[in-house]
């Protein structure tokens, strides 16, 4: 038995939906249901997978037919799965990303599953894949960052909001230790000589430098950023909106 068998991992996986309450936009598209993660991975998982998916968008009055775009942040499986729920929406990935799941750093291989590139292939037709290089401002309020580090083609999106501009930034430093490495809140270990610097995190395609140059990018277009897998996200927002959420409880 591996010592970590029965380790319990507290990393949510979410997909997002942004709206003016008339265009309904998904920014990435959730992660497989716990069958599919217990034969491909072998993790126990909760939720995930397209019944979880449909169940969360009915939850805020919305069917998958309305989503007339899907962002995908990256091609990980657990931010670009379940496409065959949007069969009519524009995919919008970075050409390098989907070069990338093509031929994988080695180390990467196990993240990109057939599934999703034969998805994203398969829409072979320009209403149906956007591919981008670089900055791009979609639509007025919602801007694509181009951010390589945890994949060569990562794109962070940022949404202007009544409360100020949010950056999905994905797995782009995807807990908030990453970006504030140095506050108490933010990391249970807090590395004071990391002062304002960034801390990138271990998967990565890109070096140290570039990972950091990318999260420093993005800091200085959004207000707020709301990294994929903290386990604080989404119970601390809005309630502590603009602020690191307050330390999770140990455990
Ligand atoms: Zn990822």
């Amino acid at each position: 038995m591996v010592p970590w068998a029965h380790a319990v991992i507290k990393e949510p996986v979410h997909a997002w939906l942004v709206t003016d309450g008339a265009t309904k936009i998904l920014v990435d598209s959730g992660g497989p249901g716990p069958a599919e993660m217990k034969r491909r991975l072998s993790v126990d998982a909760v939720g995930g997978g397209t019944e979880t998916l449909v169940e969360r968008l009915a939850a805020v009055g919305t069917r998958p037919d309305e989503i007339g775009t899907v962002i995908l942040t990256h091609l990980h499986f657990d931010h670009a799965w379940n496409l065959e729920l949007f069969p009519g929406a524009q995919l919008v990935v970075q050409r390098d990303e989907v070069f990338h799941a093509v031929d994988p750093t080695p180390t990467q291989r196990i993240y990109y599953l057939r599934e999703t590139l034969s998805a994203v292939l398969g829409r072979k037709r320009p209403s149906g894949l956007r591919l981008v290089d670089g900055d791009v401002e979609l639509m007025p309020g919602i801007e694509l960052v181009k951010a390589p580090g945890h994949t060569p083609g990562m794109q962070a999106v940022v949404v202007t909001t009544e409360r100020g501009r949010v950056a999905l930034v994905s797995d782009c430093g995807d807990s908030y230790a990453n970006w504030y490495p140095a506050n108490p809140n933010a990391a249970a270990r807090p590395m004071r000589y990391m002062g304002e610097d960034f801390l990138p995190g271990t998967i990565r395609s890109e070096s140290e430098r570039v990972y950091a140059d990318s999260m420093r990018r993005i800091l200085q277009r959004a207000d707020i950023v709301v990294p994929a897998h903290d386990e604080r996200i989404p119970k601390s927002i809005p309630e502590e909106w603009f602020a690191v959420p307050a330390a999770p409880p140990p455990g």
